[in-house]
């Protein structure tokens, strides 16, 4: 339960003066839903307003707070026109104007003769010195309400500056004073302010600055919160009851044997760090990662019939129904030659035995299974799971983990990753999981050519098409798909793919979107995959997540737009087969020094790592685990590559403070619960060891 003194910041935020039902919707957008959501909004500057000089040396365009005394008012007939104020602070004259159509309160505001504080930004226009709506007008008297530094925040629609200046203001009202969690050495050698200090002062900044103290503890806060919540799962994952999945070792050997290929070195070193462990009665919480191509899939496939050999039952999840399938397509022939059977479960009403499927799981007669997120929602029921495995898993977080392995009688978890995920983030989103790594390609794979195109040759490369496709090949053709235009980025795919259908012809071209009925999407899918289709259009970069070893080119179009490290992804499309790969990204021009430098590093890399971590670098961790999209941020106080060293400390801190107090007791202890909390850790709280 939530300690009492935490519900004022867990309170909505339309518990505060000022935000209304149609307010919230904007501030829910903008942070979140409660005032502890609003209060880690952060400045990102600060507008200096204690600049006071004279009209005659005044700065264009810059923020200017000016005693002036007002000479007139110019108010015209028609309110689209101007509301003009001329005034004069003795060394020059200036107009304040005013567009808005509310303007009664104006004379009353600016009367003339009177002497008037304003501070806004100030510009020229036409020769004239012109405030466009003062941020403040106060009578001289008053001066002082005008504050001479003030926080700017990102805003997002329906928000004003000023709206969420005010709200913060009020928010902070609300926050209580904690206990202190920091470890007290720590606090002094860094010279932090308590919580409720830091917390007031990161609102008020006088001179903006990234790496503010007050920043760095609020950030060491979440990094804390994030550390001990891990390495609580990580405690208590060890003391659970494990179940050693015995098996003669026969089936794995038989499929083994079976395979036209012998397995990489690291696939092997993953299949025995994930059989030892399953083995063994620890529980297994891992992820395997591996570059797209490195041949993660009969890895899972071989921890799935371990467990299944052993007489319990593995389920192995994927992110979208084409997935599912061709998991279920690939993995039913390697099984076919040894006698094993594995089930597909998609979308309700697809297959005519689903509920025969759902029957088998449910009975134990069916040991294996694929399916999608409704795998492990709905009604479906297991005799005994014993291993979940979740391909591409960036989408399932922390807490979904904890849940899912308490299923049942203990679910072990094997999650499979493509992205080289940056060491920061295996130490945060992914801390509570072991790690298996797949640093090689299968032998024979050759390097992919990477070329940099500008948009204006789009025919020049529909011709280097024509000879891809009479030598028999396959072609991916991606087109970006972003928000806030989804319609208008959709009408650029249908062009793009009418304008292939064209050259090409209509049977060989396809199109898949993400809105699109997923019936639909399939059958084009599975034409690509047949070879049927030649070249594929698509807008999504999920929906590509296929395994297509004839498909020798990836074409990019506004390559710019996408992350590095989805481009890496996407290039791994091809490459599979025995024949040469390219990959063209198409930018449109012109291209500033960083799009430049990303694309040619692009070009010059096919080290995913360097990649990803280049990505993070540049984009976050929100972008790089693919959450950014769906407005979940991994961090909102740290930034992973300004608190590095933050990082670090709360790692050992974190793992220090379990050793010490592994009830969380003592003051300190109970302190950290209510960090746990604050920071939505409610989950591992009841796993602290009682
Ligand atoms: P990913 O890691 O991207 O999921 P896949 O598991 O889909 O990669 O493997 C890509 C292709 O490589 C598949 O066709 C797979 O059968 C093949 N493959 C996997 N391991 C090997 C290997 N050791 N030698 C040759 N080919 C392999
Ligand atoms: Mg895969």
């Amino acid at each position: 339960m939530r300690p009492i003194v935490l519900y004022p910041v867990f309170s909505q935020l339309t518990a505060l003066d000022g935000i209304g039902f149609k307010t919230y919707a904007f501030y829910k957008k903008l942070c979140g839903e409660t005032i502890k959501d609003l209060i880690f909004h952060l400045p990102v500057n600060a507008i200096d307003r204690s600049k006071k000089v004279s009209l005659s040396n005044a700065e264009e365009n810059k923020i200017h707070t000016l005693s002036v005394k007002v000479l007139g008012h110019n108010k015209p007939a028609k309110t689209s026109r101007p509301y003009v104020i001329a005034a004069t602070d003795g060394t020059d004259t200036m107009n304040i104007t005013y567009f808005s159509t509310s303007r009664d309160y104006l004379p009353e505001l600016y009367p003339v003769g009177a002497e008037i504080v304003i501070s806004g930004l100030l510009e020229k226009y036409n020769g004239q010195w012109t405030m466009l709506h003062p941020d403040y007008a106060v009578p001289k008297n008053k001066e002082n309400e005008i504050p001479m530094h003030e926080p700017v925040y990102p805003l997002s629609y329906g928000l004003t500056g000023k709206m969420v200046r005010k709200s913060i203001e009020k928010a902070l009202v609300r926050v209580p004073e904690l206990p202190e969690w920091i470890d007290e050495h720590l606090m002094k050698q860094k010279g932090w302010s308590s919580w409720k200090d830091a917390l007031v002062n990161a609102h008020t900044p006088t001179e903006f600055c990234e790496t503010d103290k007050d920043r760095r503890r609020l950030a060491y806060d979440e990094l804390l919160a994030d550390q001990l919540g891990l390495a609580i799962i990580r405690t208590h994952n060890k003391t659970l009851n494990g179940r050693k999945f015995v098996t003669s070792g026969d089936a794995v050997e038989r499929l083994k044997k079976s395979l036209l290929f012998s397995l990489t070195e690291s696939q092997e070193t993953a299949v025995n760090e994930i059989i030892s462990e399953l083995e063994s009665d620890k529980r297994m919480s891992r992820l395997l990662q591996g570059d797209v191509g490195s041949g993660k899939t009969i890895v899972a496939l071989i921890a799935m019939l371990h467990v299944a050999d052993s007489g319990s039952q593995a389920a192995l999840m994927a992110p979208t129904e084409i997935l599912a399938k061709q998991h279920f397509e690939t993995l039913s022939k390697f099984l076919e030659p040894i006698g094993y059977e594995i089930g597909l479960i998609t979308g309700k009403g697809k297959s005519n035995n689903r509920q025969e499927t759902i029957e088998d799981i449910k009975t134990g007669k069916l040991r294996m299974v694929i399916g999608t997120h409704a795998l492990f929602q709905s009604d479906i029921v297991f005799d005994d799971l014993g291993l979940a495995v979740i391909d591409e898993q960036h989408k399932f977080g922390v807490q979904q983990r904890v849940q899912l392995s308490n299923k049942g009688k203990g679910v072990n978890i094997l999650s499979m990753t493509a992205t080289p995920i940056p060491r920061t983030l295996l130490l945060t989103a992914f801390g509570d999981m072991a790690v298996s790594r797949l640093s090689e390609k299968p032998k024979g794979r050759q390097k992919i050519e990477t070329s940099l195109m500008n948009s204006s040759r789009i025919a020049e490369i529909a011709e280097a098409l024509k000879r891809k496709i009479q030598d028999g090949s396959q072609v991916y053709w991606v087109c970006p798909l972003i928000e806030e235009s989804e319609a208008l980025d959709l009408n650029a795919a249908k062009d793009r793919a009418g304008y292939l259908k064209n050259i090409f012809g209509k049977d060989v071209v396809g199109l898949v979107y993400g809105k699109m009925k997923s019936e639909e999407k399939d059958s084009i899918m599975s034409d690509f995959v047949s070879g049927k289709i030649k070249i594929l259009v698509a807008t999504t970069v999920i929906e590509v997540g296929v395994n297509v070893p004839n498909a020798t080119l990836m074409v990019v179009e506004h390559a710019e737009r996408f992350g590095l490290a989805q481009l890496h992804q996407l290039r791994g499309r091809v490459g599979r087969g025995e024949k040469k790969s390219h990959c063209i990204l198409i930018y449109q021009a012109p291209l500033g020094i960083m799009g430049k430098a990303r694309l040619k590093m692009m070009k010059e890399n096919e080290d995913g790592f360097l990649i990803a971590e280049e990505d993070l670098r540049l984009r976050g961790a929100g972008e790089v685990l693919g959450t950014r999209q769906s407005g979940a941020r991994y961090f909102r106080l740290a930034d992973l590559e300004r608190d590095k060293d933050l990082l670090d400390i709360a790692n050992s801190d974190a793992k220090n403070i379990l050793a010490q107090d592994p009830k969380l007791e003592s003051e300190r202890g109970k302190a950290l619960k209510m960090l746990l909390y604050l920071f939505e850790k409610d989950a591992t709280v009841p796993l602290i060891r009682s």
